[in-house]
């Protein structure tokens, strides 16, 4: 190792890592160092050190700077948060009634929902591997229920074009069609011997099997004729008249691939976009809100960073107050 290399940081590593491979190469790089967001730590990188006698500028009470002066403050380091806007939280927002927001271009937005509703606006879903958010959670007492991200109930309206354009259908439809169209073509392939070369005669009569659950092909021809499961036409009744319903017919093949169904699964299938995650009580604000309770005054709201100077060991941060326009210096 030479000099240079022995000498980089641990940030300037990080720096270099986005500038060559972009944002995946810096969250693969995280990753690969437990800091990322398939991170197994159950709580925040333990600091060591003291900074008693230290002064710390943070700039920015998004959940970084609010956490990172939260952490800072334990070891003793005097610590201040120069937010601009008038509120702690940065992009995690949430918009309930009387909340304002000018927008960048200048126009205002103001949330005019009745007493008890509100909305995200900005991040909304806590997944499972996000453990330093909910570790956070734990630490502050904030109350979270269970969010549902895929419902495969809810209505899909596929856009790409084909006969399904612009049709209300319901995700388990598409996918229990596609599942079973796909697993049809994949039968009737292993059936006529298509794929000997690839399979042992055992391994094609377990994937024989697997296809015709999987797909809910019938045994014999093994064709797919819809399932219960993509909907009734109309749905069995119940009480004084119970009936079996009627079966719903499945969509077209070549109709679904038309319209590059593809899209409808893959967003969830993505690491770390499970099915089920968490969000706070009330509201995702409720955890900015709680770190500013704790740091109090440390966070000096209104305040816009303007420049930074920095000189042998010391830095000075010109800021302007956002409300009055006056000037001054940190
Ligand atoms: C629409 C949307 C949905 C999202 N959904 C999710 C989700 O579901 N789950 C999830 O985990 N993440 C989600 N995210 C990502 C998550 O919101 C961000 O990763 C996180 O909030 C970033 O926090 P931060 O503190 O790094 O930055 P920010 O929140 O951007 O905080 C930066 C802070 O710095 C302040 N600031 C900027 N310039 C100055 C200046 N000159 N002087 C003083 N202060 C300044 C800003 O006002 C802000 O408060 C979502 C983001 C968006 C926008």
């Amino acid at each position: 190792m030479n000099r240079s290399t022995a000498s980089l940081s641990r940030r300037d590593f990080l720096y270099r890592a986005a500038a060559v491979g972009g944002s995946a190469l810096l969250l693969n790089t995280m990753n690969a160092w437990g800091m990322g967001i398939a991170s197994k730590v159950t709580a925040p990188p333990a600091l060591s050190g003291s900074g008693k006698g230290r002064k710390v500028v943070i700039l920015g009470a998004g959940v970084a700077g609010l956490s990172a002066a939260f952490e800072l403050r334990k070891l003793g380091y005097e610590v201040q948060v120069l937010e601009a806007r008038s509120f702690a939280g940065g992009r995690c927002q949430t918009a309930r009634k009387g909340f304002s927001l000018q927008e960048l271009g200048g126009e205002a937005q103001h949330c005019r929902f009745d007493e008890g509703h509100y909305i995200n606006h900005g991040p909304w879903r806590i997944p499972l591997d996000h453990q330093s958010t909910l570790y956070y959670t734990r630490l502050f007492d904030v109350p979270l229920e269970v969010i549902v991200n895929e419902n495969d109930h809810a209505f899909v309206y596929l856009e790409d074009g084909g006969p399904l354009s612009k049709q209300r259908l319901r995700g388990a439809q598409i996918k229990a069609d596609m599942r079973g169209h796909v697993a049809e073509l994949l039968a009737k392939t292993v059936q006529g011997r298509q794929l000997d070369a690839r399979l042992s005669a055992d391994d094609q009569m377990l994937l024989l099997d697997y296809l015709t659950r999987e797909g809910a092909l019938e045994r014999g021809d093994l064709a797919y004729k819809g399932r219960n499961g993509r909907g009734y036409a109309v749905n069995p009744g119940a009480g004084l008249a119970p009936g079996a319903g009627t079966p719903s017919d499945p969509l077209a093949f070549h109709d679904l691939l038309a319209a590059k169904v593809g899209k409808v699964y893959s967003a969830v299938q993505d690491f770390p976009m499970h099915a089920t995650m968490f969000q706070p009580v009330g509201g995702m604000d409720a955890i900015p809100r709680a770190f500013a309770k704790r740091l109090g005054n440390a966070i000096r709201y209104n305040a816009e960073v303007q420049r930074i100077r920095q000189n042998g060991d010391k830095v000075t941060v010109d800021v302007r107050d956002a409300a009055s326009g006056k000037r001054s210096s940190v």
